[in-house]
């Protein structure tokens, strides 16, 4: 009998569990933390053995396969015995992905994957697809398959980490955003690992099979060079002209997909920004590969609600606009949010610092930042950064501090930007309570 050990009891690890017992495959959670109550009750109610704060290594060697947590990383000693002793560790997409026939829409890069990846979703349910959204966001792809969810597509967010456990998952489209420096941490501190990451989106697929991705990254553009692709290619970019995919003009969006063309006023977009219009512009081809009707499409890219968290707008409190943009946790997505700001800002960064580099925010810093509120436990990184860059820099080691103090800092018509750069657990659980946080901060002023 087919033994299966799920390390990792959250959304994706306990779906997982569910769909193997369903299969009638033998199996066994380990969590070496505490299992949140919701998962405890899932897990009795379908009969799955559990343990908790603890890897009883004789139970998970006992294996035929692992399905590993994106959160363990793969350095651990335990997965490195279970490698040692050759035994199969895979991701829940790549375990869940033999239990479905639905095509699959797969979407990876270091930033906006979930904004574009609930824009599909959006775009073709509202265009009458039958669909359903997995991976990173919301309910794990193994939970729905185990639920009898039989759509014709899902739509699935792919982190680098899911990707590093697929081996036989084949996307049928594949759309990768962008590469910039992400998680080196968990890849040796070799750039090259988290690029072939990220490729893995390619894996597998056939000439039958789509790969969208951006020709205005300079790493996915030297890939390009080195890799062979059997599927086809559709480009998009805002820096150039191109007969078969997704570029801009300087008030459009145009998709050119098998000789038809259309556009649209980017103005008309609901989600704003340059880097948005790329996520805007892979979501189009996307459902022009699905010949879904332009009327559609446009309808679509209009009505989306945008995330919390990614830009976010709050409130304005006496002219003074404030900006949530929690979920921006890295140097290029703070880069884009400053990128698109018009108005002087007094911006909130800081945090766990996963190795960046700020040299490349200077020039956007310099022209409009007025204020820098370093807002983590230890700030020595960013003050030295910005420090004869920026007019006024203060420390605050609490949220509703560094608000009173940004709004303290701000005149009208400028924007207080939360956009971190960094991530957030050396004062927050979470950038979701990082990004509440923020807003109850703003509404108390
Ligand atoms: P991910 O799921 O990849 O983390 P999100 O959609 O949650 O991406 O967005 C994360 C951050 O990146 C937000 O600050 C958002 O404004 C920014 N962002 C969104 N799309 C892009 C993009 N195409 N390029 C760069 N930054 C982006």
């Amino acid at each position: 009998m087919q033994k299966l050990v799920v390390l990792g009891a959250g959304e994706s690890g306990v779906g997982a569990a569910l769909l193997a017992m369903q299969q009638g495959i033998d199996v066994f959670v380990s969590d070496s933390g505490t299992v949140p109550e919701h998962f405890q009750n899932e897990l009795n109610k379908a009969n799955i053995k559990w343990e908790q704060g603890l890897h009883t290594l004789e139970l998970i060697f006992a294996a035929n396969e692992v399905v590993k947590s994106p959160g363990i990383p793969d350095s651990i000693p335990m997965i490195q015995q279970l490698h040692a002793r050759n035994i199969p560790v895979i991701s829940e997409i790549e375990f869940a992905g033999r239990y479905t026939d639905a095509k699959k829409i797969c979407i990876t890069g270091s930033n906006g994957k979930t904004t574009t990846t609930l824009l599909i979703h959006h775009l073709l349910k509202h265009s009458g697809v039958s669909v359903e959204m997995a991976g990173n966001v919301g309910t794990s792809l193994a939970r729905q398959i185990a639920d009898g969810k039989r759509p014709d597509w899902f739509v699935i967010e792919l982190s680098s980490f899911q990707l590093d456990g697929m081996y036989q998952f084949r996307a049928d489209i594949a759309v990768l955003l962008n590469i910039t420096p992400d998680h080196l941490d968990r890849y040796e501190y070799k750039m090259q690992n988290y690029i072939d990451s990220k490729f893995r989106i390619i894996q597998n697929q056939t000439e039958k099979d789509v790969f969208i991705y951006c020709q205005d990254d300079e790493v996915i553009a030297d890939e390009l060079q080195k890799r062979i692709f059997k599927s086809e290619l559709v480009p998009f970019t805002q820096t150039d002209i191109l007969k078969h995919g997704a570029y801009s003009t300087i008030d459009e969006l145009i998709i050119n997909y098998n000789d038809e063309v259309m556009s649209m006023l980017s103005q008309e977009l609901s989600l704003q920004g340059r880097h948005n219009l790329y996520n805007s512009m892979a979501a189009g081809i996307v459902a022009k590969v699905l010949q879904i009707r332009k009327k559609f499409i446009r309808e679509s890219l209009m009505s989306f609600k945008g995330v919390a968290h990614r830009l976010e707008k709050v409130l304005s409190v006496r002219g003074v606009e404030f900006i949530n943009d929690s979920k921006a946790t890295n140097v290029n997505s703070t880069w884009y949010a400053l990128e698109c700001m018009d108005k002087p800002v007094v911006w909130i960064a800081g945090g766990v610092d996963k190795g960046n580099d700020y040299n490349e925010l200077m020039p956007l810093v310099e022209k409009k930042v007025k204020a820098l509120i370093c807002l983590g436990t230890d700030n020595d990184k960013l003050i030295n950064a910005f420090e004869g860059k920026v007019p006024v820099i203060k420390e605050s080691d609490s949220m509703s501090e560094a608000v009173a103090e940004a709004y303290k800092l701000s005149a009208k018509n400028d924007v207080v930007l939360l956009s971190p750069a960094c991530a957030s657990f050396d004062l927050f659980n979470n950038y979701m309570q990082r990004g509440d946080l923020f807003k109850k901060s703003v509404r108390e002023l």
